[in-house]
């Protein structure tokens, strides 16, 4: 089968289409046709070598996808052949087929196309945790939602909005920003506005926003906790500058604030949070007040394309890659 094979760590165009071996699912596994992948900035650092955690090589990318279930492994009951199911893997997706074990599979809404169903789960759960479970959203607070008409970002203004909550959101051209307003942002500003900081704070009442999802990092964290309120709370679930950011805790004492760092592939070890997630985001999916923003979609042969379209932030919505 064609499949994306990377032999060494680097920019996108290190990605090859091959041909290799069909996988076999084994006890527990299933294995599945691959109708679309999500792709998450953190495939495009996988590649790079510069994740959270190692990446082995040779490997296939494509941690996030959906598909068609195709052949059950020994011993597995929970899903049946021709059912369309999302899935979260390490890696393997971008490729005709895929084997996951049958227990990390992710129940889909029927209504979902396969690329929206591939463009649901990292990313609206992430932003449940931001919003919620880490960032303790009131409804009527405001929240600052940064690289707001990317994938995440998308999630988090439509599910901010769901709660209740008044959305800041910043982007870094007016294009992007016009999105956040069409999903219900209250407030755009652009990323490089140089009146940012001050912006932000008296949009937020003139005393600072008291939750900021910041996915930026680099010299943009010390401005994130510049548009804080005291007491205020600074999700870190990204580092999308790729440089580093430096912070002086006596601020954090000085002025009451609260960082804390969100990886989801660690949360869902945390199965009373994925659940009540899951809970939370079922009766918003099914009312239509979230729905996936599937951006630029990409064959196979298109994977390094598509990865440096992420990399050189031309895209809008969630990439998807369809195999
Ligand atoms: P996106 O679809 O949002 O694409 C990345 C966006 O980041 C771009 O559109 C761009 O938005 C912004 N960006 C890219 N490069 C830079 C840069 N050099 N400086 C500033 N901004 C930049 O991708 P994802 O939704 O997959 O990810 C968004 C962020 O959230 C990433 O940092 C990612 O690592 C993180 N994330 C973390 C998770 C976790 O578990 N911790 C889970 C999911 C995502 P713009 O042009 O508007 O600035």
């Amino acid at each position: 089968m064609k499949a994306i094979v990377v032999e060494r760590l680097g920019p996108p165009d290190v990605m090859e289409i091959k041909d290799i071996p069909v996988p076999q699912p084994g006890e527990g596994e299933i294995r599945i046709e691959v109708e679309a992948v999500g792709i998450n900035f953190a495939d495009v650092l996988a590649v790079a070598g510069e994740y959270l955690t190692r990446t082995r090589v040779p490997y296939t990318p494509g941690m996030e996808f959906a598909g068609i279930v195709e052949s059950l492994g020994e011993g597995v009951t929970s899903v049946k052949v021709g059912q369309r199911v999302a899935c979260l893997g390490g890696s393997g997706a971008l490729a005709k087929y895929a084997v996951v074990k049958a227990t990390g599979i992710i129940p889909v809404p029927e209504s979902f196309t396969g690329a929206q169903a591939a463009a649901f789960p990292v990313s609206y759960f992430t932003a449940y945790h931001g919003l919620k479970t880490l960032g303790r959203g009131q409804e009527g607070e405001w929240v600052l939602v940064q690289a707001a008409a990317g994938a995440l970002g998308t999630a988090s203004v439509q599910l901010a909005k769901a709660m209740g909550m008044k959305v800041i959101a910043m982007a870094s051209i007016e294009e992007k920003l016009q999105l956040a307003r069409d999903l219900g942002a209250d407030v755009t500003l652009l990323q490089d506005d140089p009146d940012r900081v001050q912006k932000v704070r008296d949009a937020a009442g003139g005393k600072g926003v008291p939750l900021i999802l910041e996915v930026v990092g680099g010299p943009r964290f010390q401005e994130s906790l510049d548009m804080a309120a005291d007491q205020g709370r600074v999700i870190v679930i990204g580092n999308a500058s790729r440089e580093q950011a430096n912070m002086r805790p006596v601020e954090l004492m000085k002025r009451n604030l609260t960082v804390t760092g969100l990886w989801l592939t660690s949360m869902m070890n945390d199965r009373e949070a994925t659940v009540a997630a899951a809970q939370a985001l079922t009766p918003l999916v099914a009312s239509g007040q979230v729905t996936p923003q599937v951006g630029p979609t990409y064959a196979l042969a298109e994977s390094a394309r598509a990865f440096q379209d992420i990399l050189d932030r031309k895209t809008i919505g969630k990439v998807v890659i369809e195999p």
